[in-house]
């Protein structure tokens, strides 16, 4: 029976693990991107490392969207250049994995 459990979580597709997740949205952004830095960064690791998919590349300009942001730290990890500030939002504030 435990058996069956750990299946059906690892085996649940990731669209619907992610209908669990709620935000609540502070208005002071937690992450901010500083696009100037952005410019020449050919490999743009932060567009394929987020799970959230938060970074992308219009026009060739770099544009980003805190408001769904998972928390997981990764982008800040993946961009050498140090064109991340990241700080976790006020107590109270951003993602909540569980459903409630
Ligand atoms: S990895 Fe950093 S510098 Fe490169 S595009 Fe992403 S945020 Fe900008
Ligand atoms: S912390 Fe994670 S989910 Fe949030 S923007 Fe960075 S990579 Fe995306």
């Amino acid at each position: 029976m435990q058996e069956l459990a750990s299946e059906s979580v690892v085996t649940q597709p990731i669209e619907e693990r992610l209908e669990l997740v709620r935000f609540k949205v502070d208005k002071r952004p937690h992450i901010r991107v500083h696009t100037e830095a952005c410019r020449g960064c050919d490999l743009t690791p932060c567009v394929y490392v987020c799970p959230a998919g938060l970074f992308e590349i219009l026009g060739g300009e770099m544009h980003f969207s805190y408001e769904h942001c998972l928390e997981c730290g990764t982008c800040y990890v993946a961009c050498e250049r140090k064109a991340i500030e990241w700080e976790y939002p006020r107590g109270g504030w951003g993602v909540s994995f569980r459903a409630s």
